[in-house]
């Protein structure tokens, strides 16, 4: 089975809505979501094989997160559960120019007490790809496992996939998340990151072309830097290109990343390109642009709909998209 496997943070978003009185309390909305979670559930809408792993609570909204995985159709059986935390809390306010801003509720939270041994044997035996993303690095222990579920990936053949997806807020004060980024970004095969990502690691020192060549030291193949509406610039070692994105008129900007990379992994697992395949599959103009073209379809959905789960569209839905924008 082609799995995409699927590491880190579920948690709940509260998205703001404006309340219906001026003067009245703002209103938050549950939303089940977290990057990684995001990312599993985009994969299994589509129709291709998704498993998450991660560390829930035995709270409320751990049931919650749990019954919306599966109900998705979603691969819950590599989830640990713990009593000693409660599930992670994002609140999320709109401001009147669609910007976003974050209030995190976490830690303490479950999805931090993931460890080794939560890993099991047969976790890896049939991953084609393995995505990680940055929210699993805030702390030492939880970024340490990321980075050997990363490793035990590419040592079972796995295609291995991070999306930066920096949440500063999420950080502990005072603490610059460069060192972690890095040791994240030095395992990945493909590397999703997005303007101002990759502007974040450029302000730690030196230019666009540095970054790029710190990357290149790695495994990395494929890099897509993405820019909401504006669409997405991709590398390869020896080509570079752009995408323009779909115009649709956005509701809600959450999940529009995980949504694309989701769309990606998808086509990369359907078309059995792992690690090894993906250089070649990227140095391929129609093939490359085919996928890319999914996936920013996929990100175009996404910001029709409110939510983050409930933003992932499905493989029918995409396809008359891409139909409809030909
Ligand atoms: P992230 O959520 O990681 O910041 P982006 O917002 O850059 O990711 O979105 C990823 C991709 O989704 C974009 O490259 C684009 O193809 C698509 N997308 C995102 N926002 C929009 C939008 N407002 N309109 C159309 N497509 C979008």
């Amino acid at each position: 089975m082609n799995t995409i496997l699927c590491f880190g943070e579920a948690l709940i978003d509260f998205h703001g809505q404006a309340p219906a009185d001026a003067g009245a309390p703002p209103v938050f909305v549950p939303h089940a979501g977290g990057a990684p979670a995001n990312v599993a559930v985009g994969v299994a809408r589509l129709g291709g094989h998704a498993a998450f792993i991660g560390m829930l609570a035995h709270d409320m909204f751990g049931e919650l997160l749990l019954t919306q995985l599966r109900a998705a159709g979603v691969d819950t059986s590599h989830v640990a559960r713990t009593d000693a935390a409660p599930t992670a809390l994002a609140f999320v306010a709109h401001a009147a120019d669609g910007e976003r801003s974050f209030s995190f509720y976490r830690p303490p939270a479950a999805d931090l007490l993931f460890r080794e041994v939560h890993f099991d044997d047969a976790t890896f035996r049939d991953a084609t790809a393995f995505h990680a993303c940055s929210n699993s690095l805030t702390e030492t222990a939880i970024a340490h496992v990321t980075v050997q579920g990363m490793r035990r990936a590419r040592a079972a053949d796995a295609l291995v996939s991070f999306d930066m997806n920096l949440r500063p807020a999420l950080w502990p004060r005072g603490e610059d998340p460069t060192p972690q980024l890095w040791r994240a970004l030095a395992e990945a095969d493909l590397v999703k990151l997005s303007t101002e990502e990759l502007a974040f690691l450029m302000a730690a020192g030196g230019g666009e072309e540095d970054v790029f060549a710190r990357l290149w030291q790695g495994p990395a193949q494929f890099i897509v830097v993405t820019d909401g509406a504006r669409g997405l610039r991709w590398y390869t070692r020896g080509n570079h290109g752009g995408l323009p994105a779909f115009s649709v008129s956005a509701v809600d900007t959450t999940g529009a990343g995980d949504a694309f990379i989701a769309g990606l992994l998808y086509r990369l697992g359907d078309a059995g390109i792992g690690a090894k395949d993906l250089a070649r599959l990227a140095d391929d103009d129609t093939r490359r642009d085919d996928m890319l073209r999914f996936a920013a379809a996929c990100g175009a959905l996404a910001v029709t709909r409110a939510g983050s789960f409930a933003a992932m569209p499905t493989r029918d839905a995409v396809h008359a998209f891409l139909q409809q924008h030909a």
